[in-house]
């Protein structure tokens, strides 16, 4: 099984990589100390009084709020979505591309999917505009929850820390 370098987890932090690749660094080996390195480097490079509980995207954090101690969704901008067990994508700005002319302003032609039958919804931070997720759904599907982490299963199994405190 291989191990991953400082650069990569430097590449990591700078969100070089790619969301699977990083998934797959976190999770793969039971590697508390790698997640630790990741969450400190994250936490230095934000500056924030909040703790990163759980990175969810390259921009997209659970954190726990300084003052509060709850749970929350927050953007790398500081922009709070909602409470961490709510769909962040609720909150956030949607632009949805169903027409040719909409497609057509990022993939080819020949590319782009028929809109009658998948259309790109794209989500981004009200505040800084960063893109946090794009769905490829049929037109009439309803927004994707992509998943609720077991956080607390995370931390026990995974990463053996112990899980930041969290007022509801
Ligand atoms: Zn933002």
């Amino acid at each position: 099984m291989s191990t991953y370098t400082k650069e990569q987890i430097a590449n990591l932090v700078d969100g070089k990589l790619d969301w699977d690749t990083t998934l797959r660094m976190l999770s793969m080996p039971k590697d508390s100390e790698r997640f630790q390195m990741y969450v400190d480097s994250l936490q230095k490079k934000l500056g924030w009084q909040d703790r990163i509980v759980l990175p969810l995207g390259p921009h997209l954090y659970i954190v726990q709020q300084a003052a509060t101690k709850k749970w929350v969704t927050q953007c790398d901008c500081g922009h709070t979505f909602c409470d961490y067990r709510q769909n962040w994508k609720l909150h956030a700005n949607v632009y949805v591309r169903d027409s040719d002319e909409a497609m057509d302003e990022v993939y080819p032609r020949l590319m782009a999917p028929d809109t009658q039958w998948q259309v790109y919804r794209e989500y981004y931070c009200p505040d800084c505009g960063t893109m946090h997720d794009v769905e490829a759904p049929t037109p009439w599907y309803p927004v994707i929850h992509d998943f609720e982490p077991d956080i607390d299963a995370f931390y026990a199994d995974w990463v053996k820390l112990p899980v930041p405190e969290r007022a509801d």
